[in-house]
């Protein structure tokens, strides 16, 4: 896209209530990035519609990691043209953005086979889009916008509105990827590793906390690879970055992710020791446990390197509990190959995972690799590792029953007279208490485990040590 001209003061001002709304697909960031699209639309009079139905605009944040991305989004967008349609029979315009990594990676294919969308901009170009609205209400044409812009949007975006009482927010400081796994989208449709300055990053924090945060989890592609600028100068690492944030009065919990095992150094590890509000639960992908796929992926380590890790990581911090991301199937993997998988899952014990089949990507080079996995081995592969993992997450879940644990209470519960929170392992619990409790941290007796989610009671005297 060619740079576009400042918008003149007139148009930055609201000029009426205008309904945005989002949808979103796929990891955190996209979450992150949903929301601070939101920020940068609202100084123009957007607020929040429910539905597409409700919306002046719509805006598909899309993920190209899972299967049938593309797929899914033109059946989204043939719905949302015949809205679009609708509303200009009415004599009304809707506008239609398709942003994130599918509109980075195939944002020409999207305008040739979905003309009546308005804007396609990449992930690294949303604090562009009032500009680019002005352009496509004005200038009569779609907007593309996938360029690397030079200049960071981190720089260009306002400060980050959370609504108010929100507990737990996100907080990106890292984006890109530089480590070129060989099945990934992401340093194609991200770019390269990008951290934000330390500064940046502490007053989004000290932000996010007066606006009633008690839990921030760090977000990025690879978020312990980030080394930001210092604040007086020099450079810091994750590490030193959590100390700091540990340090923000108001906030109780710090979590990150996404990690790579390369990116896991001493000064990381350390800190899982020290800093007790870094919550015991790390998600860290190893996608195989076979050496040899292991660097046909690029993973640059080895599953005993993982292990070797994992054993750091409970040194420093013996209850932490562990997540991760698998791929079965990936070219030419063999039915011992996949049997080392399930060997590694074994000995690490996962007390969650994510897995997936392998499907080849455009573009990336295990896409056209030799020995493409059929389809149905693929699936039993996949069946079986899923129920290891699930085993393992239901042994995990019923570990803590009986166990008095601190539960971030977040919200409201499903029930009247019910309240919601958070373990430090992630896990939902839910519990009887009072609404007064939302943004405290309290003990909770685990009594009964689920699945997924984990039933709390509170006893009176807990309340005593609910912390402000
Ligand atoms: S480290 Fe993660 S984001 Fe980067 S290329 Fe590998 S899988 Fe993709």
């Amino acid at each position: 896209m060619n740079a576009l001209p400042p918008l003149a003061a007139s148009q930055t001002r609201p000029p009426a209530a205008r309904r945005l709304h989002v949808v979103t697909w796929g990891c955190q960031m996209n979450v992150y990035d949903s929301g601070r699209m939101a920020d940068v639309l609202a100084p123009l009079g957007f607020g929040p519609a429910a539905s597409a139905e409700d919306a002046d605009m719509v805006i598909l944040n899309t993920c190209h990691i899972r299967e049938h991305a593309t797929e899914k989004l033109f059946s989204e967008l043939g719905r949302l043209r015949r809205l679009k349609e609708a509303r200009a029979a009415a004599g009304t315009r809707m506008l239609l953005a398709v942003a994130g990594c599918v509109a980075q990676a195939e944002g020409a294919e999207i305008l040739r086979r979905a003309p009546y969308v308005d804007i396609v901009l990449g992930p690294q170009t949303y604090h562009r889009l009032p500009e680019m609205i002005a352009e496509a209400e004005h200038g009569g044409r779609a907007v593309i916008a996938t360029e690397f812009p030079p200049e960071s949007k981190f720089d260009h975006l306002p400060e980050a509105a959370m609504p108010a009482g929100g507990v737990t927010a996100f907080l990106a400081i890292q984006e890109g990827c530089d480590k070129f796994c060989s099945f990934c989208v992401v340093p194609y449709t991200r770019g390269v590793e990008a951290s934000r300055p330390a500064e940046a990053v502490l007053a989004e924090a000290r932000a996010l906390v007066a606006a009633g945060a008690r839990e921030i989890t760090l977000l990025g592609q690879n978020v312990n690879a980030w080394h930001g600028d210092a604040p007086a100068g020099g450079e810091w690492n994750l590490a030193r970055l959590l100390r700091a944030l540990a340090e923000i009065p108001g906030l109780l919990r710090l979590r990150y992710t996404t990690s790579h095992p390369r990116d896991m150094d001493d000064a990381l590890i350390a800190a899982h020791g020290d800093l007790p509000m870094l919550m015991p639960f790390l998600h860290l992908p190893v996608q195989s446990g076979a050496d040899r796929i292991l660097a046909a992926m690029n993973r640059r380590h080895t599953g005993a390197d993982y292990l070797r890790l994992i054993e750091r990581l409970r040194r420093a911090r013996p209850d932490i509990a562990l997540s991760s991301d698998f791929i079965v199937g990936y070219p030419g993997e063999t039915a011992a190959e996949f049997a080392a998988t399930l060997d590694l899952v074994r000995e690490v014990g996962f007390a969650q995972a994510y897995s997936f089949k392998y499907s080849p990507r455009p573009g990336t080079p295990a896409a056209t690799a030799p020995g493409q996995v059929p389809e149905p081995e693929k699936e039993a592969r996949l069946a079986a590792l899923q129920a290891l993992l699930a085993a393992q997450q239901q042994t995990f879940n019923a570990s803590l029953v009986g166990r008095r644990i601190g539960v971030l209470v977040t919200g409201r519960g499903r029930h009247r007279g019910q309240i919601a929170g958070r373990s430090p392992y992630l896990q939902a619990v839910h519990l009887d208490g009072p609404e007064s409790l939302i943004g405290h941290e309290i003990e909770v007796t685990i009594a009964a485990a689920g699945p997924r989610s984990l039933a709390g009671e509170r006893r009176a005297a807990n309340e005593e040590h609910a912390a402000a």
